[in-house]
């Protein structure tokens, strides 16, 4: 008996607009009952590999298969039209017909499916109560909040039951309490009916907290697939670290050192621990703004400002000509013009090769850095 096929695959799948190669050799599998997000920067290609897997796009190359089946290749004349292929769909804009109560939006997809007005009735009701809609259903879209609107885009969506359900940047419109509510809300959703659910989003907050795995893209391409914990914690290239971490990562230019003393030095640390690649070698070591350690023993730097965000203070800090952000705790007695001293929390970094942007392993012989004695001297 062979494995279950994985709900969704693309393999090698390939997508032009004129001279746009919007996706450049797709290759993904999503699981049966996978919360699987497509993250990365605006025009990256995400909401063409969504509209590819609903048949809304024909691919050039490669094949697009929907539990074991191929829906498009065309290699082998395949394509199966989005209407056959028993996909929810919802989108940014999720147009609710402004003149048809909640409960006459849910159900029209039903009725066009020729489902029975007893059945659809079951069906509206189920939907509804799910989404927590129930006392909503004689209203008209004007008469609900976004949130509101955005549950009955939804409960739409669901109400067909769709075996895989596609959502392009669902809560964009939405403030940031909503955002905040309707992440909880997906996710309550996600685990009550387990379907398999591909997600867009340029959003990593949302991508992080809501993904089983997150595949990252970028000019048309996957770089990275892996769980939450995976893509934020070993980002397999520069690009990722900066996307997926915090728009405040510490990046510092720095080089592999030899024996003796083998290790990275970077600005004005020196970080023990072992490379495997030539002495010599020029990196980038990303360290996140809280991957620090204020110690008496560390690089002291001159505190420029501070960003009071509720749970922690964001420290600008300068230790010339570097400048870094380091996150500490709200209860700290610091303002501009403070002196701290910090090292890097080594099990927390991430290096890349300088030339590559690719993620070299870095296995440090200590939990932390050192300020550089020789980077100390050579300073007046
Ligand atoms: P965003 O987050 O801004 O929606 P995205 O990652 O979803 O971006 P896509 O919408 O998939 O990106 O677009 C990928 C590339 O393909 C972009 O360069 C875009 O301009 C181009 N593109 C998308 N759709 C079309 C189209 N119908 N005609 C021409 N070019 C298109």
């Amino acid at each position: 008996m062979s494995a279950r096929p994985p709900a969704i695959e693309l393999l090698r799948v390939t997508k032009r607009f004129g001279a746009v190669r919007a996706v450049h050799g797709v290759d993904l599998a999503v699981q049966t009952g996978e919360f699987f997000t497509l993250l990365g920067p605006s025009g990256c290609g995400k909401t063409t590999v969504l509209r590819l897997i609903a048949g809304l796009e024909r691919p050039e190359e490669g094949e697009i298969r929907i539990a074991g089946r191929p829906v498009a290749s065309p290699d082998r004349g395949v394509f199966v039209p989005a209407a056959r292929r028993q996909v929810g769909m919802v989108f940014q804009n999720f147009a609710l017909w402004p003149h048809m109560t909640v409960v006459e939006n849910v159900a029209f997809g039903l009725q066009a499916r020729g489902v029975s007005p007893e059945e659809r009735r079951t069906l509206v009701r189920q939907a509804l109560s799910l989404l927590r809609l129930d006392d909503l259903g004689e209203r008209f879209p004007h008469e609900l909040s976004g949130g509101q609107q955005q549950r009955v885009a939804l409960a739409r969506a669901l109400v067909t039951q769709p075996q895989v359900l596609l959502m392009d940047e669902p809560l964009s419109n939405l403030d940031a309490n909503l955002r905040a509510a309707m992440r909880t809300e997906l996710k309550r959703l996600h685990q009550q009916l387990g379907a398999t659910t591909v997600y867009v989003t340029h959003d990593q907050v949302e991508a992080l907290t809501l993904s089983d795995r997150i595949a990252v893209m970028r000019n048309g391409r996957v770089v990275q697939v892996g769980t939450p914990e995976e893509v934020y914690r070993q980002p397999a290239t520069l690009f990722v670290a900066g996307f997926v971490a915090s728009p405040n990562l510490n990046l510092l230019q720095g080089t592999v050192q030899a024996e003796p003393r083998s290790g990275i030095r970077a600005g004005p640390f020196f970080l023990p621990g072992r490379v495997p690649a030539e002495p010599g070698l020029r990196v980038v070591v990303a360290v996140r703004p809280e991957a620090w350690r204020l110690t008496p023993d560390g690089v002291p730097l001159a505190v420029e400002q501070v960003q009071f965000t509720g749970p922690d203070l964001l420290l600008v800090g300068r230790a010339d000509p570097h400048v870094f952000q380091i996150r500490v705790p709200a209860d700290l007695h610091v303002g501009p013009g403070s002196r701290i001293s910090v090292v890097p929390v080594l099990p927390q970094i991430n290096v890349f090769d300088a030339s590559t942007e690719v993620a070299v392993e870095f296995v440090p012989d200590e939990l932390e850095g050192v300020p550089d004695a020789a980077a100390g001297r050579a300073r007046p």
